[in-house]
């Protein structure tokens, strides 16, 4: 685990630096486990789940878009129809954070399960995480346990709520945020400069 250099934050919104945090109502949700438990991910496969195909971030495959609504052209019933050929960028690199070596997700947190796609990206020295909605946006639970786990690992992370982007993590994070949303850039890499706007679909960018 990392150590954590400086107080976390409570939720921010990095576009709305003046709105109050997030308050988090609670429930039980006995599917997710705490953070504090180990997962093994050493061994995971992306099984049934065709999450990052399905329309929730953005690419264009082989010429063919893929958006919000429009899963990608050569998804198909079962999977990918063009499997043995699907490209390298963004196909064969793509690695979400539940699939990722050395996950700290739970098993359930596979996206289709979770209805939620949890990106890895990097910022600085380490990953940040961004929750994109695959089906359902990020609820109290799942904001709870991110929450737990980034401030016992010092990761940060960040997610949309009302089309608003939110975060939670270092005062170090939040300046980076709050500056590269003032310049227009995109808050981590391959993630849309538009706020609330889908994330692209792009290979894993780090190896942490
Ligand atoms: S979202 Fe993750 S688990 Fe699901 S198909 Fe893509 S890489 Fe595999
Ligand atoms: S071409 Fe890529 S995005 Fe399209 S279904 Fe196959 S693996 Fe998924």
């Amino acid at each position: 685990m990392q150590s954590q250099s400086a107080p976390m934050s409570s939720f921010f919104g990095p576009l709305n630096p003046g709105l109050p945090g997030v308050i988090l109502v609670l429930d039980p949700y006995s599917m997710i486990t705490s953070p504090m438990q180990n997962s093994d991910s050493s061994a995971r496969s992306c099984g049934g789940c065709t999450a990052c195909c399905d329309g929730w971030l953005t690419a264009n495959i082989l010429g063919h878009d893929v958006a919000p609504g429009k899963p990608c052209h050569f998804r198909g019933v079962g999977g990918c129809t063009i499997y043995e050929n699907r490209p390298a960028d963004p196909c064969r690199g793509f690695i979400c954070g539940w699939l990722r070596k050395g996950s700290p997700f739970p098993e359930n947190f596979r996206p289709d399960k979770l209805g939620v796609i949890i990106l890895a990206k990097p910022w600085r020295d380490r990953v940040a995480y961004v929750l994109v909605p695959a089906g359902r946006q990020p609820d109290a639970a799942l904001l709870e346990w991110m929450q737990q786990y980034s401030t016992a690992t010092g990761t940060p992370f960040l997610f949309n709520l009302d089309g608003r982007p939110r975060g939670y993590g270092s005062p170090e994070f939040q300046k980076d945020i709050f500056d590269k949303a003032s310049r227009g850039e995109p808050l981590l890499p391959g993630l849309n400069p538009r706020p609330g706007g889908p994330c692209k679909l792009t290979p894993l960018e780090l190896e942490i």
